[in-house]
């Protein structure tokens, strides 16, 4: 069997550093040995990376991405292969999509369509969450089945009527589904009919500009849709995942309902960490590439989110993925906001800017590896498969350089969307090395991986239940 050792490192998953060695075999993980030590130094290997200066971390975990998604009209622009290369070379080695449902279909259906797009053209291992459109006593049956086959997390939105919309009633249901076969309910939580309304208002006044779709989407109907899912989770007896939370109240709601001893969950992702409504509200129609929903928050925000990433109130920073170009497909809603593809390109991102945050002292390299890798690992039940290196863990793992810098450009990433949401920032860390599942995909400046080597993971239930 092919055996690699990464000799020399500073090794850093979420609950330890040390300096040790990292020998793998074939695909996985088989043993951890201090640096220097006598059991280290009799390992033999066909391949030897130098580590030294450099972190050996797990692959990054991305629990939230949108690879291909049609919506508003158009499809997101990275493929399953584009868009899990462009992970890879940032040091992601698993992400979760989400297969979708329509509505009129079986969930069946769209998860079978999810595979077909994914199947054979990914560079890193990927699982799928099912999103919920139309809840029936069919789709209700069929989740049993999902959970039973590796799909244990369903997607609902308390936004988007007439598309994804889920009424209380509806949510209710599936929660208590979820409470019976394991299944988790992942909740955008926004009060997508008060929005609609506004949005409404604001057309006919002309208020047409990027900006207004973060004004529209307002944080109180984020807070209140969030209060909501809790109490009905809470009537339901289920565990709740709140996804994409960037509003401070909204952290609040969260907060409580964990004081009270409850399973409730928050994901942020980097454009509320990093980006604001002054992002939204740059002149032309440049506020465009920074439309998503939820949106983004004014600046004061980002220190609440911070502040709970560190205090454990959220626990994973997952990126919402769903790129679309400025040109041809943001520019559907040149003068209508409403019509902007909502959506953000960061796959590739993540772990550089959340190191970024390590180097302000925002939070700690444990902490970094926690929100990244090991916390979304054992929320979606790939653990410790993915999101720690162990003997047995898939050897998907990352040497990272924490002194090199780089300028974040849609010059230089390799996205398939024409700019940067964080066009300019600079880094401190960069990728070095990244293995998925005992194979080097990324060589520095080289990428070696090919469409196909990534494998679909079923996945357990949630493993981070209280
Ligand atoms: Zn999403």
């Amino acid at each position: 069997m092919n055996r690699t050792v990464i000799r020399g490192g500073l090794v850093v998953t979420a609950a330890e550093e040390l300096h040790a060695d990292v020998l793998i075999e074939g695909e996985k993980v088989v043993a951890l040995a201090s640096y220097g030590s006598a059991a280290a130094e009799s390992w033999t290997a066909e391949k030897v990376l130098d580590a030294r200066g450099l972190y050996v971390i797990p692959g990054g975990v991305d629990a939230h991405t949108h690879m291909e998604l049609p919506f508003g009209g158009t499809f997101a622009s990275d493929t399953f292969e584009t868009g899990t290369r462009a992970a890879a070379w940032g040091g992601t080695t698993t992400i979760v999509d989400f297969a979708v449902q329509s509505v009129g279909s079986s969930l069946r259906e769209g998860l079978d369509a999810w595979h077909e797009k994914a199947q054979g053209n990914c560079a890193i291992d990927y699982g799928f969450h099912m999103i919920l459109a139309d809840v029936t006593e069919h789709s209700l049956a069929e989740m049993d089945l999902l959970v039973a086959e590796g799909v244990t997390s369903f997607k609902l939105f308390m936004a988007y009527p007439g598309v994804f919309y889920s009424d209380d009633g509806k949510i209710l249901r599936a929660m208590q589904r979820g409470a019976d076969n394991g299944g988790l309910i992942m909740m955008h939580a926004e009060n997508g009919i008060a929005i609609d309304v506004l949005v409404e208002q604001a057309l006919a006044a002309g208020r047409t500009d990027p900006r207004y779709h973060g004004e529209v989407r307002r944080e109180l109907l984020e807070a209140e849709a969030t209060h909501r899912a809790v109490k009905l989770a809470q009537v339901a007896g289920a565990p709740l995942y709140v996804v994409h939370v960037s509003a401070a109240s909204a952290v609040a709601e969260i907060a409580a309902a964990r004081r009270q001893g409850l399973d409730v969950f928050g994901e942020t992702c980097p454009q509320y960490l990093f980006l604001s409504t002054d992002n939204l509200a740059e002149p032309g129609f440049e506020g465009a590439k920074y439309v998503c929903s939820t949106p983004l928050r004014p600046r004061e925000h980002q220190a609440e989110l911070w502040k709970a990433l560190r205090t454990g109130d959220l626990q994973v920073v997952s990126t919402d993925h769903c790129p679309f170009c400025f040109s041809g497909q943001k520019e559907l809603g040149r003068g209508d906001f409403s019509k902007i593809p909502n959506g953000l390109p960061g796959v590739e991102n993540r772990m550089d800017l959340l190191h970024q945050a390590v180097v302000e002292g925002r939070i700690s390299r444990r902490r970094w590896i926690d929100i990244a890798c090991a916390t979304p690992a054992r929320m979606f039940g790939l653990y410790p498969r993915k999101g720690t290196i162990a003997p047995g863990a898939d050897a998907d793992v990352v040497l990272y350089d924490p002194a090199a810098r780089q300028t974040i450009s849609a010059e230089t990433h390799h996205m398939n969307v024409d700019y940067s949401a964080y066009e300019g920032k600079e880094i401190t860390g960069k990728v070095r090395t990244v293995l998925s599942r005992g194979t080097v995909v990324i060589d520095g400046d080289a990428y070696l991986g090919r469409a196909g080597h990534g494998r679909y993971q079923p996945r357990a239930t949630c493993q981070y239940l209280a």
